[in-house]
């Protein structure tokens, strides 16, 4: 037997080009690399031109030049000598979060395996009454932005009692607890209601206000592919538009686009979102209103873009949830953000913010029961059995649907209206508290309609003056890009406004007097990197060793 040598299909084909067959299979092969080739081409350049289009030669360039700069950052940071500088530095950071964190109180009992036998119910009772008590931020005293939103002992009662009835139910098991089926399509009736649905609304309720924008997203994702083979999904939200649709983009691999703010209304660009849209535009968003600076997109502007290039439109009403339905009637300003607006195609509205249910609690709502269905889980072929289920769990508690219907029959529209009054008023005493007696050294950031009244400052690092005001027991929250802070007010903050007004005003003229070069506290140092530096894995890094040290036992 001879042997054959291996050769390559080149030199297979060249010595047999005499033969006509393998001429015509060499010039079909030619074609489709030809093909191919061009397909790529046109691939690359139409997403350059998509990207030209959408952020501009400057807009282009800029981007291109910060992704340069934080490489060459990144390579830094990662250099032999700074590497291990910027280490010691982390551990640091970290040793001291733990110790501020996780409290080693020896009158507390710590159990890092089960305990043998279990402990009698009083022992608990009497153990968990003490974690109860931990010294924390003190929410009661109103001074908190945010996180809680109601706190009357009446509610948390009447919540507390309807949801020891139903402990142990799962709106998994509809036949098992016909009763959670009923508020939970209640919840979701009354919500619709308020947000003006059209016949033929559906909705669905979910854990929170990131699952409730995770599923409009989802929902917006599987209908691109369905109905138009969309494969490279892209979503436009303004900068301001909360970090869940970067999650949602994250999680379910989407692009994300993020648009600037007019600079004078603190409202996303209508303009730029128009540059963003192209062919795989799944969906736009809007904010009724913002969590940086509690302001209200131009929700008729996006409405009016969203109908005319035939794609969804959200709106994110997490926060404004049982306040901004009822500005109007509450005596206040509002602007247009339902679904009167023909656009909008779904709203999420967290019922445990202003709704004041229990945590846990969101709803999101969409024009049709249709769009809904797009963001359902069905598995026809499961060896468990046939499984289908609306949103991102499985067995849900049931208990918290009982606490949220409980609180919102309790409440009633009147309720709300009048809590929404003593909310809003809360904040619009704490705005033009700081226009007519802190500027200019401090200023409100746009007009805020809703609850949340953000502020700067271009004399003194608005970081300073937070710092200064949580030695005072205040907690307000920091943004960045640009540098300020806010305060969302809540049933529990409104006593406490005339006190934060004052203690601004005296924390001011402190941090004026002190001038920029005075020690940083640990809001200024932490944004004061964050802000300074092109790269911010080092940062990234630190918000990783905060989430471990959460789960420190
Ligand atoms: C609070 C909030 C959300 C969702 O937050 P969760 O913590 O997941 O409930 C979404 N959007 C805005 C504007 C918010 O303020």
């Amino acid at each position: 037997m001879s042997s054959r040598v291996p050769v390559s299909l080149r030199e297979t084909f060249n010595t047999q080009r005499a033969n006509p067959r393998n001429q015509a299979l060499l010039f079909n092969i030619g074609v489709i690399r030809n093909i191919v080739f061009v397909y790529f081409i046109l691939r690359w350049s139409s997403k350059a031109a998509r990207q030209l289009r959408g952020y501009g030669i400057i807009g282009t360039i800029v981007i291109f030049y910060n992704y340069l700069r934080s490489t060459a950052y990144g390579i830094i940071l990662r250099a032999p000598g700074v590497k291990g500088k910027v280490k010691a530095q982390l551990d640091e950071a970290t040793a001291k979060l733990e110790e501020k964190m996780v409290v080693r109180d020896p009158n507390l009992v710590r159990h890092l395996a089960l305990p043998k036998n279990g402990i009698s119910a009083d022992k608990i009772r009497e153990e968990l009454a003490k974690l109860a008590d931990l010294k924390h931020t003190n929410w009661e005293s109103g001074q908190v932005s945010g996180a809680v939103y109601h706190g009357g002992k009446e509610l948390l009662d009447l919540q507390t009692d309807c949801m020891r009835l139903f402990s142990v139910s799962n709106p998994l098991h509809p036949d098992v607890f016909p009763g959670v089926r009923k508020m939970e399509a209640e919840v979701v009736a009354m919500v619709l209601s308020m947000f003006n649905a059209p016949p033929g609304g559906a909705g669905v309720t979910t854990s929170g206000g990131t699952e409730s924008i995770l599923m409009a997203c989802l929902s917006a994702r599987n209908k691109a592919y369905v109905e138009k083979g969309v494969t490279e999904p892209e979503i436009i939200i303004p900068k301001t538009a909360h970090a869940a649709f970067d999650k949602a983009g994250y999680y379910f691999k989407m692009k994300v686009h993020h648009v600037e703010i007019d600079p004078n209304t603190y409202k996303v660009d209508l303009k730029r979102v128009a540059k963003l849209i192209n062919y795989n535009t799944v969906l736009l968003v809007g904010s009724a209103p913002n969590f940086p600076h509690g302001i209200i997109d131009d929700i008729q502007g996006l409405s009016r873009l969203a109908l005319r290039k035939k794609i969804p439109l959200h709106v994110d009403a997490c926060l404004g949830s049982f306040i901004v339905p009822f500005l109007e009637k509450a005596g206040f300003k509002s602007e247009p953000f339902d679904f009167r607006l023909k656009g909008v195609t779904s709203i999420s509205c967290d019922t445990h913010k202003y709704g004041f249910a229990p945590k846990g609690n969101s709803t999101l709502i969409y024009r049709n029961s249709q769009l809904r269905a797009y963001q359902y889980y069905i598995n026809t072929h499961w060896t468990g059995g046939i499984y289908a289920s609306p949103n991102l769990s499985g067995s849900r508690p049931g208990s918290l649907i009982a606490g949220c219907y409980a609180s919102m029959i309790s409440m009633g529209e009147n309720g709300y209206i009048s809590s929404a009054h003593a909310i809003v008023s809360c904040a619009q005493r704490l705005a033009t508290g700081i226009t007519e007696n802190l500027s200019p050294d401090l200023f409100v950031m746009g007009e805020p309609l809703v609850s949340v009244v953000a502020f700067t400052s271009k004399t003194i690092d608005i970081y300073d003056l937070a710092d200064e005001l949580s030695k005072l027991g205040w907690h307000l929250n920091a943004l960045q890009d640009p540098p300020a802070v806010h305060m969302a007010c809540t049933t529990l903050t409104i006593k406490s406004v005339e006190t934060l007004l004052k203690d601004l005003g005296e924390v001011l003229v402190m941090v004026k007097a002190r001038g920029k070069g005075a020690a940083k506290g640990d809001t200024a140092a932490l944004y004061g990197v964050a802000g300074s530096v092109p790269n911010r894995s080092v940062v990234g890094s630190l918000a990783t060793a905060f989430i471990d040290t959460l789960f420190k036992a």
